[in-house]
């Protein structure tokens, strides 16, 4: 009951949220991302990337905090809430967001391939789309990248990202819907040897 109120309603705060969801991912051989959705202050949806786990490729960690969201509020409309995700949200994630009328979208690390929300294209601030969201990019981008940044890099060297994972997994990240080449990711250097 210590925590200081001030860090409840901050966007690093959220962002934390969204990242040990991120981690989470990780360790399940995910692509590390992770999302949170936000409503008065309180925390009433959090989804790690699933992708491989469930065969999907529409298993974005966006796509599935908003079904959750929805499912809090119960109704589709999410025109109160704020999304925090840590990885800049893809056109499919974009489309959903403005399909739920969210207020509010905080992103980590920015994704120039792909990103949709200001990166490679604008999808949340479409002038003729009748709904169009806030956008606060770069929060806690460092730690957002890093997760990624090394994801990859153990993926490129081969090695196992989580090590001691029980039971062999078949590992298909080509088919991932995030990653179709190496360094397609948020156009990451090749540099992620820190945790
Ligand atoms: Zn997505």
């Amino acid at each position: 009951m210590d925590d200081p109120i001030v860090d409840l309603h901050s966007d690093h705060y959220f962002m934390g949220e969204a990242l040990r969801q991120a981690a989470r991912a990780g360790e399940a051989e995910e692509v590390p991302v992770g999302a949170v959705v936000v409503r008065d202050g309180r925390v009433i949806a959090r989804a790690f990337n699933q992708v491989e786990l469930l065969k999907d490729a529409t298993a974005h960690a966006e796509m599935l905090a908003l079904t959750q969201a929805e499912e809090a509020v119960g109704d589709w409309r999410l025109t109160d809430c704020t999304l925090f995700v840590t990885k800049e949200p893809c056109p499919m994630c974009a489309g959903a967001i403005v399909h739920v009328r969210l207020a509010r979208v905080v992103f980590g690390a920015s994704d120039p391939k792909a990103g949709a929300a200001g990166s490679a294209l604008n999808l949340l601030q479409v002038p003729s789309l009748n709904h169009r969201c806030q956008i606060t990019g770069g929060v806690r981008e460092a730690e957002c990248r890093a997760l990624l940044q090394t994801f990859f890099a153990k993926q490129r060297s081969g090695e196992n990202p989580a090590n001691g994972s029980p039971g062999p997994r078949t590992r298909t990240l080509s088919q991932s819907g995030i990653r179709d080449r190496p360094g397609t990711e948020a156009g990451l250097p090749p540099d992620a040897d820190t945790g």
